[in-house]
């Protein structure tokens, strides 16, 4: 190799006496390496030789303050400036220089070799953004990324001689771009994964930017991207929430709501469904500080909302009940006082017209006597439970109804068979019993029909526990489905004032309280209405105490 450049720099003009002595001009630490350098002992040979090419191209080099390298020759031996240093390391520096390429640069030549051989064949420069050229730097191979272009550079006659590197390092920006990166996914991801629904709209418009699933589950599965507001979810015009977010747009103040109702199509576009939310309106604003669109964030509430509304009504319960039971106390006093005035009032009077009246008050004062045991009885202590069958039960409570019955077109079937005895607080059984006749005869009287009670033993399917069953049904109007959801509500009747509306509320808490439950039919149709009630009773375990 030697010898072959020292024929090459033979070949070099031989330099006359007189000629301008060439030279390495500046005063950094590379300009006076470069100039102290033996070069002679190099392929390019000693200063005074070099062609005005290199010369030029080296001395433009070192007085650059941007990081250059330039690769020379057929060898590519290596020059960089001060401003090249830092990117070289120590390992390299200052060997590199005047160094060939290939022994400079072992571990990156597969990549850079046939890049800068194809710049010096074809003359044509090359640009590389941000790319990944791992070097040996302070004792280690690092990951360093450059942004780098190779320039051909040739001499007086046009010929490529040698590969100006100028380049500059952008780890720093590539990593830091890359974390950038990182965090916003993980920003995205966070919303996407977040419990709160969330919803980007931009413009005054409000032009759907992006949102998350529990967005998209509370609207309903619906297009809405690069859609209005407007658009997307038209059942929210109306109900305020345009009006809302145009304030918030034009004045940029967040609005926060709480509890919200807001009715969704969230099934398709019939039926509107109540969703309470508590949510935010968070106006976005440009890098100039204007409004330029809004973020919504939030949690569907409703239900715990309705959690509370169910609490609500059991403690709205809970009242009635202790109302029921002070009243049953106080009326029941005065009625026995009353009932034994009268018996005495009637035993008194002389005249028989007196008698009768006396007598037509006693028998609306037992009237008034029964309707408050019926609604308000279970309140009262019962604190014996005793062993009965259902027969039994249901005979005593038809006997009460007898006379009504026989006024009525109501024709009774009887279909008993349920002889196991059951534990129970049988009073309460009993006034379920009226309840549901009472409430079979009313349904049937007015068109006349069949009233069937029927007992059987069996096994709940549900629970697998052993029980009675009893079964109340009738031919009678029927119920609506409104009117069937409301039923066990206290003070639900279509009775008018003939009607408490507190029947099949106690009579529902008093088959709670023996562990069983009371499950109902009905439908309304031309000559087939008709309501079932059946309430089933275990026959292992004992009823629960008073509860109020
Ligand atoms: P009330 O009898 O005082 O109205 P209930 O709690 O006993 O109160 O019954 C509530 C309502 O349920 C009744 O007003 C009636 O509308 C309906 N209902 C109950 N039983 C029947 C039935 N067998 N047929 C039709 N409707 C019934
Ligand atoms: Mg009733």
């Amino acid at each position: 190799m030697t010898v072959k450049t020292a024929i090459e720099n033979d070949s070099l003009p031989p330099q006359m006496p007189g000629e301008k002595v060439n030279q390495i001009f500046g005063a950094g630490e590379m300009a006076e390496r470069t100039r102290t350098l033996d070069w002679a002992s190099t392929p390019v040979g000693p200063i005074e030789r070099w062609s005005a090419a290199l010369l030029t191209t080296v001395n433009t080099l070192l007085a650059s303050r941007h990081p250059m390298f330039l690769w020379w020759g057929e060898e590519l031996v290596q020059f960089y400036n001060d401003g090249y240093r830092p990117s070289l390391g120590e390992d390299k520096h200052p060997a590199a220089l005047g160094q060939r390429g290939k022994e400079c640069w072992p571990e990156i030549w597969p990549i850079i070799g046939p890049q800068i051989e194809a710049a010096m064949k074809s003359g044509e420069s090359s640009w590389h953004e941000n790319q990944l050229v791992p070097i040996l730097r302070n004792g280690k191979l690092e990951d360093v990324y450059w942004t780098y272009g190779y320039s051909p550079v040739r001499d007086l006659d046009g010929q490529v001689q040698g590969t100006l590197v100028v380049t500059t390092e952008t780890t720093g920006s590539v990593l830091a771009k890359r974390e950038l990166q990182q965090e916003r996914r993980r920003l995205a991801d966070l919303f996407q994964q977040a419990p709160a629904f969330f919803a980007s709209i931009r413009g005054a418009d409000h032009v759907f930017d992006m949102v998350n699933p529990p967005y998209q589950e509370l609207i309903g599965h619906r297009e809405i991207l690069g859609k209005s507001v407007r658009e997307a979810v038209p059942e929210a015009e109306g109900q305020g929430f345009i009006e809302i977010l145009d304030g918030v747009y034009r004045t940029g103040k967040p609005f926060i709501g709480r509890n919200t109702p807001i009715k969704l199509a969230r099934t398709g576009s019939q039926s509107l469904e109540m969703r309470y939310l508590d949510f935010v309106y968070q106006p976005r604003r440009d890098q100039n500080g204007t409004v330029s669109g809004i973020i919504v964030l939030g949690v569907d509430v409703t239900d715990s909302k309705r959690a509370a509304q169910v609490l609500l009504q059991t403690e709205k319960l809970a009242a009635v009940g202790r109302l029921a039971s002070s009243i049953a106390h106080e009326i029941n006093n005065p009625l026995e006082a009353m009932t034994n005035l009268l018996y005495l009032a009637q035993q008194a009077a002389a005249d028989p017209l007196t008698k009768e009246y006396v007598m037509a008050a006693e028998a609306e004062l037992r009237r008034i006597s029964v309707i408050a045991n019926q609604t308000l009885r279970f309140h009262r202590q019962s604190t014996h439970q005793r062993l009965v069958t259902l027969d039994e039960l249901i005979e005593g409570t038809l006997s009460i109804y007898l006379s009504r019955i026989s006024t009525s077109m109501v024709r009774v079937e009887r279909r008993e068979r349920a002889k196991r005895p059951i534990m129970c607080f049988d009073g309460e059984i009993r006034q379920v019993l009226s309840n549901l006749i009472g409430n079979a005869i009313d349904a049937t009287k007015s068109k006349g029909g069949r009233l069937l009670i029927r007992s059987r033993e069996g096994t709940d399917r549900k629970s697998g526990r052993r029980g009675v069953f009893l079964t109340v049904a009738d031919t009678g109007s029927g119920m609506s489905a409104d009117s069937l959801a409301k039923i066990f509500e206290p003070f639900f009747t279509t009775k008018g004032i003939g009607g408490t509306g507190l029947g099949l509320w106690v009579s529902r808490e008093i088959v709670g309280r023996h562990h069983g439950y009371i499950a109902v039919k009905s439908r309304q149709a031309t000559e087939k209405s008709g309501t079932t009630f059946v309430v089933f009773l275990p026959c292992d375990s004992a009823p629960r105490g008073e509860t109020a």
